[in-house]
């Protein structure tokens, strides 16, 4: 067949130059074969006729057969409504137009009988169906078709009558066009045959036009294999590219610095999953290919021991090390902590950010080079290219889920054999994600905190239940504890957001005069917010008031609340990051969750699962779940494909897996790409990677 990404979309019957305009801009569709990949989002089962006596407000969508009594209209201007009352001789049902009304009333006739199709609910005591689909009951077609295809369409495609239907017939002018040609197969005869793969072409007609449930779940199956399979072949035939091309610095030896902490400075014992991620560090750094690996502990579980005993095993080696974190007050942190940890040790360690300049800065870029300065510690500055290590072996990312690939191998060239890579995120990945955004990386887990820790007690509070919150927290600043009181910070009205900070400080000082409260937000200067940081570390101040920019990293043992307004205003993974704040020393912790009365379903579900659960893991299942990948933290910017258009990461997890296991044996097969019956699998790969800007970043 020809090439169909060749033929423009504006010359398909049904479309022309306006419509093409509109699907170009608002679905990027241009040419035939795009189109033919825009797929329904679901489907809708035309093939039952109810009763008016059989449905409720509950139901989907239904079909009815029946007539049109009368035509009311209610309501003025913008608030009138047409509503036509329908019988079938079991019930009344009102069909409701918002938009319209003139064209309705034109179009159809009191006494006719029509198949009217649409989503029941209930209004004032009585089943409405708002604007149904309505066709003269002589002329059944659709529904004798079966399964209908529903296809996501915009505002402006709607407004240019480009609504599902349009599509729907669109598609259907496509295969009609097509004829019976059939499509190149993008899968090689092997796989279709040892997975009982559905054909290229029977896929595609079935997506759009399912003939049956069952072939509908085949043509499902068979495009989720093929689009999981090829993102998964991409990951997977770079990672081992670069395992082939890189040589790995070999530390071989554990030495003076490592032992000598452990048996002197470690001031507990390590945990047992702190003790295997160590163990599985060490062999991949002793095993001569470069290590790239993954490091995910939910918040408090230790990570940066972890991290800084990986580092003296660098030391050990006669390697240098640097960490990076993503603000100041973090890096600051781990400067301090880590120069604590090595108290007493002859270990230099250094402090980068772009606050250090001058003559402080000319030291510290000098004595990387003679490798005097052993570990450094710092943003991103640590990896500018004025910054040159005499002999850089590791390098840790903290919290840093969106460190892309592009940015890790930018690191590869610091030195001429490319340090080892340990990344770090508090914000758990799902499996199934972490394999398709960080495919090319080993993942290592830390899933158990130390101990003693009692688990952050976790509720939610309507706000207009203030005064007993109040009291909640004069009662813990009176044991001594402190609170954080956190607003959200949402960028497109930041400006709003702030004012939301202020009148909450105004209110907090006012409703406590007996303390001292702590002010950070994301406009002020570092230096200022720093300062306010620092002061409320230092119990200088009792309350913070803050928006997110507390998020990350911060540790306040002494913090022992954490009172999140609108708090359904913030992500899973945000409100499970924040309340990580808290729940660092040995006292009990709160976490209060302030909403307003009115909330969604989905924010229901959010809060539920926060009072439910500690586990980062958990949280982060079901935020997928609940929002999928494409919202989630990272994903926009991991540099992985991530438009996929069938197959979906949180429910079909399992899928993937079994993809994954089917990509690794080609590989292992075919490692060089030269097998005949595999010529196919090899040649879409390729064009995938020409035509999608997203995969060519990680090559
Ligand atoms: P995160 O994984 O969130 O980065 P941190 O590394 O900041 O966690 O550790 C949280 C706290 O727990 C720190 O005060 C750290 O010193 C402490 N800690 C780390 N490991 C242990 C351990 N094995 N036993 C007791 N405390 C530990
Ligand atoms: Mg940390």
């Amino acid at each position: 067949m020809p090439d169909l990404s060749t033929r423009d979309i504006k010359f398909l019957q049904g479309v022309g130059p306006q419509r093409a305009a509109i699907l170009n801009k608002e679905l990027n569709v241009y040419s035939l074969h795009d189109l033919l990949y825009y797929f329904p989002y679901k489907y809708v089962d035309r093939s039952r006729l109810y009763y008016i006596h059989e449905i409720d407000g509950n139901m989907p969508y239904i079909q009815l057969r029946g007539r049109i009594l009368t035509f009311e209209t209610f309501g003025e201007g913008r608030q009138r409504r047409l509503v036509a009352h329908f019988s079938d001789g079991t019930g009344v049902v009102d069909l409701v137009w918002f938009q319209g009304l003139k064209y309705v009333t034109g179009k159809y006739k009191a006494g006719e009988e029509y198949v009217v199709f649409g989503k029941p609910t209930v209004f004032n005591g009585r089943i409405n169906i708002a604007h149904p689909d309505i066709d003269p009951a002589g002329e059944l077609k659709l529904s004798a078709m079966g399964l209908q295809p529903y296809y996501n369409t915009t505002e402006k495609m709607k407004r240019a009558n480009l609504n599902s239907h349009a599509l729907e017939r669109l598609m259907k002018n496509l295969f009609h066009t097509l004829q019976r040609e059939v499509f190149d197969e993008t899968l090689s005869p092997t796989l279709i045959e040892t997975y009982h793969l559905m054909s290229l072409t029977d896929a595609l007609y079935n997506i759009h036009f399912p003939q049956t449930p069952e072939l509908l779940r085949r043509a499902q199956y068979r495009l989720k294999f093929e689009e999981l399979l090829y993102v998964q072949l991409n990951i997977l035939r770079y990672a081992r590219e670069r395992r082939n091309k890189f040589r790995g610095l070999v530390f071989d030896r554990v030495g003076d610095i490592f032992n000598t902490f452990y048996a002197r400075n470690l001031p507990f014992e390590l945990t047992g999953a702190q003790k295997r991620v160590i163990k599985e560090m060490r062999r991949d750094m002793g095993s001569g290919r470069q290590m790239n690996r993954l490091l995910q502990g939910d918040v408090g579980s230790g990570k940066t021991l972890v991290a800084l005993m990986t580092m003296l095993i660098a030391l050990d080696n006669g390697y240098q090390t640097c960490m990076m974190a993503p603000t100041e007050i973090l890096a600051v942190q781990h400067f301090e902590t880590v120069k604590r940890f090595l108290e007493g040790m002859d270990v230099r360690v250094e402090l980068l950010t772009g606050n250090v300049k001058g003559k402080k800065r000319e030291t510290i870029l000098r004595d990387l080079l003679t490798g005097d300065v052993q570990i450094l510690i710092g943003t991103h500055a640590v990896i500018e290219d004025t910054v040159n290590f005499s002999s850089l072996g590791l390098v840790v990312i903290d919290e840093q889920h969106r460190f892309g690939v592009a940015q890790r191998a930018k690191l590869w060239a610091k030195n001429t054999c490319p340090p080892h890579v340990l990344v770090m995120t508090a914000t758990p990945i799902p499996r199934t994600l972490a394999m398709t955004l960080y495919g090319d990386l080993d993942v290592s887990v830390i899933d158990e905190l130390p101990p003693g820790r009692k688990p952050v007690k976790t509720v939610h509070q309507f706000d207009n239940r203030r005064p007993l919150l109040y009291g909640f927290i004069r009662q813990q600043i009176q044991e001594g504890r402190q609170v954080y009181i956190v607003y959200p910070l949402i960028k497109e009205s930041e400006k709003m957001d702030i004012k939301n900070l202020e009148e909450g400080y105004v209110h907090i000082t006012e409703a406590f005069p007996e303390y001292k409260v702590s002010k950070v937000h994301g406009q002020m200067k570092p230096a200022e917010k720093d300062e306010e940081m620092q002061r409320f570390l230092r119990n200088e101040t009792q309350i913070m008031v803050a928006t997110t920019v507390i998020e990350v990293g911060v540790n306040v043992p002494n913090a022992s609340v954490m009172v999140i307004e609108n708090a359904e205003r913030f992500g899973l993974s945000q409100l499970h990051q924040l309340r990580g704040r808290v729940g660092r020393g040995a006292d009990q912790s709160y976490c209060v969750l302030v909403t307003g009365y009115k909330l969604t379903e989905e924010t229901r579900k959010r809060i539920e699962i926060m009072v439910q659960t500690n586990d980062g893991f958990e949280i982060a299942e079901a935020d997928l779940k609940l929002r999928g990948p494409g919202d989630l933290e990272g994903t926009q910017q991991s540099g992985v494909a991530f438009d996929l258009k069938i197959a979906d990461i949180a429910r079909d997890g399992q899928l993937l897996q079994f993809v994954r296991g089917v990509a690794e044996r080609l590989l292992d097969e075919d490692p060089e790409g030269i097998r005949p019956e595999n010529e196919v699998v090899w040649r879409q790969l390729k064009e995938l990677r020409r035509k999608n800007v997203n995969w060519a970043v990680i090559s």
